[in-house]
């Protein structure tokens, strides 16, 4: 069941995202379309559903570390889910919870080995980046977590203690003035924490520079084949497109956002999608930056519930991101931009008039338990899930998507899944009623942050 409006869904449709007109296309060849129904059905060891940066490094590893023969499946152009049209923030940890809240629910020890994972997974991308030659404009040392009224520096301090003192994290608090000496000033900056493992990337030319490594090890990749039905019979699955089937003896699902309730079964109603949304404006000019007193490469969010994200980009636009709406109609859309302008101008004041030549938005992922799920399905060995990263899977999914490849090769285990992110999440009470759920959370979050 999905409840957003069916644009949403259309995967024949451009995203609109400034990372869609700003990068490359894909090398010919990487992307081999449809799957061909000519020649019956076609045959692989592993099939992956879902070609975004769990399911494009699934492939990678399955097919460069273990040498097994592996095929994806994607609805739209590879990359064309969160991961191309995502605020491109490398950073972590992966969850909905507090730091205080991960301690207390998985006691201290997980709770570490779920935050070393995820700076591993931080390099993993700088690494894939290295070792693939992806040209991903790797930008800014570290990000900024921003208190946006001055009672919210407390979190911050709680947070660093946690971070630097529990985790052993390279982190630094700073003022309000040290923040607009060197960072940036706004009338929405009460201080930040400096944390040093993040930075800022192109995400689409991450998704296609990922495809284009899985593909030239071997990965074979199948855009515009979206799977509208799956039968088992026997140990084989059989995954059905418009075009063709694929048949597997085992199948990854890495959906995310986009899992369909009807297809995934055993997935259903276990995941809650949530809209994000980002405005670019056109390029500032130096007075214009110098006005407002940006000087940092560092992405930046600041503490509101409803997450404000924002970056200055390699050309100058600003990126400027949120969360909100529950329908995903042209017509909310349209509305969110406006507000989203508006609050933009009143958080930068100097920007207030700057036009904003793109908005676009899509699903992040979320679970009832508020952490991230890697897994095998309880009823069905052969089949593997990674999703849900909670708005923070441009490191954890590539790093998800290699765990699962090395336990399907045989080089890990689940036991080496950090609590936090092991197995399937709890079903959602009344499933039926998640928009109505998110309405109340939406409302209680935005007064939380007036
Ligand atoms: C606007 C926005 C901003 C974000 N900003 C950040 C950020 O700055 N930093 C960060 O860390 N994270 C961010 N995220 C989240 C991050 O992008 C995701 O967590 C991450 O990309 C998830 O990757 P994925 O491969 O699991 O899922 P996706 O990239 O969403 O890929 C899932 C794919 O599955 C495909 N699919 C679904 N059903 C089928 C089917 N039946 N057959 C074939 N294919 C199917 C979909 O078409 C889709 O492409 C943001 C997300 C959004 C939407």
């Amino acid at each position: 069941m999905t409840w957003y409006h069916e644009s949403m869904y259309d995967a024949g449709a451009p995203a609109g995202s400034f990372w869609e007109d700003d990068a490359p296309p894909l090398p010919s060849g990487v992307d081999l379309g449809p799957l061909d129904a000519g020649q019956g059905d076609t045959v692989c060891d592993v099939a992956i559903i879902g070609g975004g940066y769990t399911g494009l490094s699934a492939a990678l590893h399955l097919a460069r570390d273990h040498h097994i023969d592996v095929r994806l499946l994607e609805s739209g152009p590879l990359g064309w889910g969160a991961s191309g049209r995502n605020g491109g923030f490398c950073t972590l940890p992966p969850s909905g919870l507090s730091l205080n809240q991960i301690i207390r629910r998985y006691g201290e020890d997980e709770a570490r080995r779920f935050m070393v994972s995820q700076v591993d997974a931080v390099d993993l991308v700088r690494n894939l980046a290295r070792d693939e030659g992806l040209d991903i404009h790797p930008q800014g040392d570290g990000t900024l977590h921003v208190a946006h009224a001055p009672d919210r520096f407390r979190g911050l301090e709680e947070e660093a203690t946690f971070l630097g003192g529990t985790f052993g994290m390279s982190v630094k608090l700073m003022s309000r003035e040290e923040v607009a000496e060197t960072e940036y000033d706004s009338t929405e900056q009460f201080g930040a924490l400096l944390n040093c493992t993040g930075f800022g990337l192109h995400p689409l030319r991450f998704a296609r520079g990922l495809a284009a490594a899985a593909a030239r090890h071997g990965a074979k990749l199948h855009g515009k084949s979206q799977v509208l039905r799956w039968e088992k019979s026997g140990a084989e699955h059989r995954l059905i497109t418009k075009s063709g089937a694929l048949r597997a003896r085992r199948v990854i699902v890495a959906t995310n956002g986009y899992t369909q309730d009807d297809l995934q079964k055993p997935l259903a109603d276990r995941v809650v999608p949530v809209l994000s949304n980002i405005i670019v404006t056109r390029p500032l000019t130096d007075d214009e930056i110098a006005a407002q007193g940006w000087r940092t490469q560092r992405p930046c969010s600041n503490t509101r519930q409803l997450l404000f994200y924002y970056r200055m980009l390699p050309d100058r636009r600003f990126l400027f991101g949120a969360r909100g709406d529950l329908t995903g109609t042209p017509q909310d859309g349209l509305r969110m931009r406006k507000t989203m302008e508006r609050r933009l101008g009143e958080v930068f004041p100097h920007w207030r008039n700057i036009p904003t030549t793109h908005y676009w938005r899509g699903f992040v992922c979320m679970t009832a338990r508020l952490t991230p799920a890697i897994g095998q399905m309880p009823d069905d060995s052969t089949v593997y899930f990674a999703l849900a990263y909670h708005g923070d899977g441009v490191s954890a999914a590539p790093w998800a998507g290699r765990a699962l490849a090395r336990i399907i090769g045989g080089a890990a285990s689940f036991d080496e899944i950090p609590a936090p992110f092991r197995g399937i999440p709890p079903r959602i009470l009344f499933p039926s009623l998640r928009r109505w759920y998110l309405g109340v959370a939406l409302g209680y979050y935005q007064f939380q942050d007036n």
